[in-house]
């Protein structure tokens, strides 16, 4: 990470825990109400704490470049699920504290004689609660991602809009003027970037169209596919970076799937993305129509070897996590980079290994050396077989080994153990970049 970088990434995370605690600072300075004790006050702290840091997330998925660009789209989607936790852990402690410390406070919750405000906290509790849940246990309920999506968006925001309804029920520390400005400032600061990302994103995305010109069948069940920008010079991405796709639909849809780049950074004229049919979208991608009209949200991610110089590459693919490294051999190959590449490439069968012939081609414009591992080879094979493992990487690594960068993007278990297999051959792990096309 460049310094430049590493600053803007300090600064974001300053001005994360800055809004996420401002609201403790109002309570400081604003009039402290009359006649209440510790527990009560430490509850209403961390209700406001939680509550500002669910706010908070509409940015961390509001996809601000600015934002993201520091530490990856991916890293940040992570932090998303894993403060949420922590939020919804506040905001429950917050419910659970009050009326157990005081304990005349209960009779607020009987739902005969709750006040309005009261019943606004606990639906939005409730609605917290199932915004979690859904989210952990997606799979297990069955839901499909695309009606998750949808629940989520509308869950969430229903959920603060309750929470903040309670906060100016109660009216403490939201009646003064420091807290009643605070709490104005973050509420239209939330808003905005709902707006952003549901209107104004989308807007943009709208007046910048593109058009699928071609769409070619590739080895391993996947398709091609080259969209043209209408009326516009396209756009810029680095190789390895994605995109999310819509297709057929309008932009404000959120019919949206993310997809990396499979063309070189250099071609500036198309676009290519490699699909690989797997669900209910990408199962009928080879039946898309050319002509038919596309939009495109991004460019995002940090997997690129724009953001890591180094004397040589490792890339360790497996399956159709090949698509950014295709993107960045082929940038190699237009930038005429000589530094020494290296693609251990992991497929199903001979027949599945997607590109193979353009590698092959490739080499004769690039550094490239290429090891095909195939988990179920053909009669008289002789090259790797099984998995990537540490005795297959300490063969196969250049004697600099360490002076190299790596980059892993394959399923989630062959990332897992191929990290661990780096770890195990004394690689610095801060060399090694990996992208997950599961982080949703
Ligand atoms: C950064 C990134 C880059 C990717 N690059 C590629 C690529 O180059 N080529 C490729 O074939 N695939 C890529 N994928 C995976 C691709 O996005 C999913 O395979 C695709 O969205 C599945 O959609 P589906 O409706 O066909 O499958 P489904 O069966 O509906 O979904 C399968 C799984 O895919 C995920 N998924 C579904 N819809 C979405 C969505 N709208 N957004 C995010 N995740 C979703 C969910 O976890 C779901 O459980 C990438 C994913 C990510 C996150």
């Amino acid at each position: 990470m460049t310094i430049r970088l590493f600053l803007r990434s300090a600064f974001w995370i300053g001005v994360y825990f800055a809004v996420a605690m401002a609201p403790l600072l109002a309570m400081l300075i604003g009039p402290i109400p009359p006649g209440r004790g510790f527990w009560r006050e430490f509850s209403v702290g961390i209700g406001f704490a939680g509550l500002s840091m669910m706010g908070l997330q509409f940015f961390l998925t509001g996809r601000f470049k600015n934002i993201t660009a520091p530490y990856g789209i991916d890293v940040v989607y992570h932090f998303h699920r894993a403060i949420s936790l922590i939020a919804f852990f506040f905001i429950f402690l917050h419910a659970v504290i009050i009326p157990a410390a005081t304990p005349e406070t209960l009779v607020l919750l009987h739902p005969a004689s709750a006040p309005w405000w009261m019943a606004a906290g606990a639906a939005g509790l409730l609605a917290f609660a199932v915004v979690i849940t859904t989210s952990l246990y997606r799979i297990q309920l069955g839901l499909h991602y695309e009606r998750w999506r949808v629940i989520h968006g509308y869950v969430s925001v229903a959920a603060v809009a309750l929470a903040m309804t309670h906060v100016i029920g109660v009216g403490y520390y939201a009646q003064g003027p420091a807290g009643r400005g605070l709490w104005i400032a973050l509420t239209i600061a939330w808003v905005l970037a709902l707006v952003n990302v549901r209107v104004i994103k989308p807007w943009m995305m709208f007046r910048r169209p593109y058009v699928i010109d071609k769409i070619e069948r590739e080895h391993g069940n996947s398709w091609s596919l080259t969209l043209l920008p209408e009326g516009h010079k396209g756009m810029q991405f680095n190789p390895g970076q994605f995109a999310w796709l819509t297709i057929g639909k309008s932009p404000f849809s959120i019919r949206e799937h993310p997809f990396s780049f499979s063309s070189s950074a250099m071609e500036r004229d198309s676009i290519r993305m490699t699909i690989k049919e797997l669900g209910d979208f990408t199962a009928r991608i080879g039946e898309t129509v050319p002509g038919t009209r596309a939009y495109l949200d991004g460019p995002y991610g940090s997997f690129t070897i724009d953001r890591h110089a180094a004397v040589g590459y490792v890339f360790i693919a497996g399956g159709v996590g090949v698509t950014p490294v295709m993107s960045i051999l082929r940038t190699m190959a237009d930038r005429h980079d000589a530094r020494p590449v290296l693609l251990i490439f992991g497929s199903k069968t001979w027949e599945d290994v997607t590109f193979r012939e353009e590698l092959e081609e490739i080499k004769a414009r690039l550094n490239l050396r290429v090891v095909h591992v195939l988990e179920q080879p053909p009669a008289g094979w002789r090259g790797e077989q099984g998995w990537v493992t540490a005795e297959l990487l300490a063969r196969h690594l250049p004697e600099n080994r360490m002076e190299q960068d790596y980059f892993i993007c394959g399923p989630e278990p062959m990332q897992k153990a191929v990290r661990g297999a780096l770890d195990r051959l004394g690689l610095p792990m801060d060399h090694v970049q990996s992208e997950s096309f599961n982080f949703v």
